[in-house]
């Protein structure tokens, strides 16, 4: 069987055919462009399965932004792409394509991608954080993907990791996304910009938004204002990932997204942090590792969502 994995995110969808062994092959992306309403987004996910599977039997697995219902196969509340609220996505394409299609929180699915096609296909305790423009998370334990009582569970970036830190997207305050993700990078910025107006970090950035790129090449450079944001990234992972080694005693975390590829900066440093911050007996219990998924971890991840639901 082969399946159609779909990366949904708030700027692109990306779909690709996978096979049971984690072989790519077609690969399409298009713009998501959220602000044309539920119907054009709802076209161009069903478009782009179309385009992949060329009629072929096929199944789809979906990764999506925000809380899901996975039983119905609706996404409830995604923040990056609100014309999705409440749509019956998955009921939409088996319509429209005769598929069955299967729905997960697009972290979660990180953590199903990794037990199906990455380090963890022989682990039954660990948990996946996903590092980009927010932080997301998956935690395994004994074999099986915690989403809690509704299924909302799980929301490891909105972990309070410093309750006097930066407000959080969620309402809160000192969430783990506010620390160590592109988004949390930013605000750290923004507070230490007055005192650093000369920063690299703005130079490399030219007139687009700050980037993570830009912080790390102004990091590598001995960058004061980029060294500090570093510091709170690290500090943050470190602490957030010593918490859940307290609550879960993992074997293995792992971590995944676009930020997770730049782990020369902060691996060593977060792993100190979070060796300081593990209770005793658990502290030499777990290793602290980058996904080998690299880029295609998002779609892996989605495409094990129906492996995982069929098997
Ligand atoms: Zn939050």
């Amino acid at each position: 069987m082969k399946i159609v994995g779909v990366d949904l995110g708030g700027t692109n969808i990306k779909a690709a055919l996978v096979d049971e062994n984690g072989e790519i092959t077609r690969q399409k992306t298009t713009k998501t462009l959220v602000n044309e309403g539920t119907e054009m987004i709802c076209n161009r996910i069903i478009g782009l399965i179309k385009e992949i599977a060329l009629d072929e039997p096929v199944k789809v697995g979906i990764g999506s932004p925000g809380s899901i219902d996975r039983e119905n196969g609706v996404i409830m509340y995604a923040n990056n792409i609100t014309a999705l609220n409440g749509v019956e996505l998955v009921r939409m394409i088996k319509e429209s394509t005769g598929y069955d299609a299967y729905l997960e929180n697009d972290a979660k699915a990180a953590a199903l991608g990794e037990r199906w096609f990455g380090s963890a296909r022989n682990i039954d305790n660990f948990i996946v954080l996903t590092l980009g423009t927010g932080v997301g998370g998956g935690a395994y334990t004994e074999g099986h993907l915690i989403v809690g009582g509704h299924g909302y569970g799980g929301e490891i970036g909105h972990m309070i990791v410093d309750p006097s830190g930066p407000v959080c997207s969620c309402g809160s305050k000192g969430c783990l996304e506010t620390f160590s993700s592109v988004t949390g990078m930013r605000k750290w910025v923004k507070i230490f910009q007055e005192r650093y107006p000369d920063s690299l970090v703005f130079k490399y950035s030219g007139n687009g938004p700050v980037d993570a790129k830009a912080i790390f090449d102004a990091f590598k450079e001995g960058d004061r204002l980029a060294t500090l944001v570093v510091r709170k990234f690290n500090w943050g992972l470190g602490i957030g990932i010593g918490s859940l080694v307290n609550i879960f005693n993992p074997d293995l975390i792992i971590l995944s997204g676009g930020i997770s590829r730049a782990s020369d900066i902060f691996l060593e440093e977060v792993k100190q942090v979070a060796h300081e911050h593990t209770y005793p007996s658990l502290s030499h219990s777990y290793d602290i590792i980058i996904s080998e998924l690299k880029e295609k971890g998002a779609i892996l991840g989605a495409a094990s969502v129906a492996l995982e639901r069929t098997k």
